[in-house]
């Protein structure tokens, strides 16, 4: 069925979540709609049950088999996907209920169904990551359904060439196995910057937008031009428009391949361009980015997988890998933050109703007798054998008490002790924090979280938790003031950190340095040259006078791109 073509020059933009940058403009495709189940059948004789029973167990093997070959020939989160979804395929608990229900007469396709629904529920009341494994299912089932019914497998058609992939959300397994060569682009109603989808996207080098607002306008074949750094889709945009577009995209990722620091505006203001990382083997990768140290080395991360607590000798040894690959640079070493969602299994967490409000970061370590301690003896250990001093600071610091008390053993230690604001209460009592320790870095991840009472992992509040958010910037300009207050250094290593507009606007609220994940480093590093402080600055200061993420963008990126083209 045709879409309508929209009717009004208003909704020739349409707006998302930016979730992969870079901008091309193509024409659209739509996957192909999902098979519609006949509900007003008869009850399945008693005799003819087992053998409905073995049709459904026969498509959901095919459906897993042809998952698992798909996932033997694909790498990285791909792969992962599609072996995860091949598992759910053969799952039995997923598998026994659609049986029992064929039991009490319904057909495999019906029974399936309504299986799949009882577990989506299930997903979605757990929330979190497991709220994406609904999609996952969905897409599993769609795939048995088809089976069933011998009709192809449902999905993405192969377009003929290079296009703009539309849609609700997309099966993990559809995702997993495009073809960036056809498919340049992606934009879905649904999902967030951390789903599958996006992740699949970021691996591939697709330009992609998730949470689009009114989606449903894009007819297949249309013309769009499509911006995942800023997150717009151009209907029918004029040839010109698309291909200035196009065209500054590709100065801007020339500028970032030529880009090796350090970290300073176009007019020498310095703020130190770091980069996050999550254990030895990642430090030693990311020296071919460059970023001038570490500015957030999750030590949680080296721990996921442990039963028992790490050894201080362990630590130690985890500790010192990521100081040698940074010798002579600045790495801030991050207290465990274990809890909602990076549980320990060697810290007890106790069940919590609502684990990202409960006992977790340093709230953790100031109940669990010695686990702190046990860390920053690691800490300073592998510093004393590496023969520079690291800074250290704790997460989900909520009041200046604490900040006190993390701050002293760390001093004891003859190591540099900082804070995370991650916590609305935090930020605002970001002078009192600051009087305890010497530096401070905002997470904006669950800045935003907290700020705007939305879960991280949720891809359906992704509006909410975006760092853009008027209020969550607002929180960081109070920390960054009240950093210059001191002459104490606030950093960011929150995502927000990653978003190279973003970084040009939080320079300008005075932050001294930004820590990103290594693939976004060179991209921030050279968008910063780009500009004057006093460019970021006032870009800075317009956002605070926005309402909503979308106009915050665009009014920094009027003053840092001087682009309010389109
Ligand atoms: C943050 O919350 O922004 C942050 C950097 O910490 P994490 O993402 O590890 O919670
Ligand atoms: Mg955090």
């Amino acid at each position: 069925m045709t879409r309508p073509m929209p009717k009004s020059a208003d909704i020739s933009t349409l707006h998302g979540t930016p979730a992969v940058p870079g901008v091309v403009a193509a024409p659209t495709v739509r996957p192909a709609p999902r098979i519609r189940i006949d509900t007003d059948t008869e009850p399945v004789a008693v005799a003819d049950r087992e053998s409905e029973v073995h049709a459904l167990h026969r498509a959901a093997r095919s459906v897993a088999e042809r998952l698992h070959d798909r996932a033997t020939t694909s790498t990285g989160v791909a792969a992962e996907v599609l072996s995860a979804n091949a598992a759910m395929a053969a799952d039995r608990g997923w598998l026994g209920t659609a049986e029992d229900l064929i039991g009490t007469g319904m057909h495999a396709a019906r029974a399936l169904v309504a299986a799949t629904d009882q577990f989506v529920d299930m997903f979605r009341t757990l929330g979190g990551s497991m709220a994406e494994r609904a999609t996952d299912l969905r897409d599993v089932c769609d795939r048995v359904l088809a089976e069933l019914a011998g009709t192809p497998e449902p999905g993405i058609p192969t377009p003929e060439r290079a296009s703009i992939l539309v849609s609700d959300d997309l099966a993990p397994a559809d995702a997993a196995g495009l073809d960036p060569n056809l498919v340049v682009g992606l934009a879905t109603s649904l999902g967030g910057p951390t789903s599958h989808t996006a992740i699949i996207a970021r691996q591939l080098g697709i330009p992609c937008v998730v949470a689009v607002d009114g989606l449903d306008e894009i007819a297949a074949g249309m013309k769009v031009l499509l911006d995942g750094s800023t997150g717009r889709l151009l209907l029918n945009p004029d040839p010109e428009t698309a291909a200035r577009a196009v065209t500054a995209y590709c100065a801007s990722v020339d500028r970032t391949t030529r880009w090796t620091g350090p970290g300073a505006t176009a007019d020498g203001h310095r703020v130190e361009v770091l980069v996050n990382v999550q254990d030895g083997a990642g430090a030693r990768t990311a020296r071919r980015v460059p970023a001038e140290g570490v500015g957030l080395f999750r030590t949680e991360l080296c721990f996921l997988d442990r039963e028992s607590e790490p050894t201080v000798e362990e630590q130690m040894t985890c500790y010192r890998e990521v100081l040698d690959a940074y010798p002579e640079a600045k790495v801030i070493i991050r207290t465990l933050d274990a809890g909602s969602d990076k549980p320990l299994r060697f810290v007890g967490h106790s069940a919590e109703a609502n684990p990202a409000l409960g006992v977790r970061g340093y709230r953790i370590a100031a109940r669990e007798s010695g686990l702190l301690e046990r860390q920053l003896d690691a800490v300073a250990a592998a510093a004393a054998d590496n023969g520079h001093a690291p800074w250290v600071m704790a997460p989900m610091i909520s009041t200046a008490a604490e900040a006190k008390a993390f701050a002293d053993p760390v001093r004891a230690r003859g190591l540099v002790p900082g804070v995370m604001i991650e916590v609305p209460a935090a930020a605002l009592m970001a002078e009192a924090i600051l009087e305890h320790v010497d530096f401070a870095s905002i997470g904006t991840n669950d800045l935003a979280q907290y700020t705007m009472a939305a879960d991280r992992m949720s891809p359906r509040l992704a509006s909410f938790t975006d760092p853009w958010q008027p209020a969550v910037l607002d929180l960081v300009a109070r920390t960054s003031a009240a950093g210059h207050r001191l002459g104490k250094p606030v950093g960011v290593c929150g995502e927000g950190a990653a978003d190279p507009l973003l970084a040009c606007v939080l320079a300008g609220f005075g932050i001294t340095s930004l820590s990103a994940a290594a693939t976004a480093i060179a991209a921030v590093g050279a968008t910063l040259a780009t500009v004057t402080i006093d460019d970021c600055r006032r870009a800075a200061a317009a956002t605070l006078s926005t309402t909503d993420p979308r106009a915050a963008r665009a009014v920094a990126r009027s003053i840092i791109v001087g682009d309010a083209s389109w």
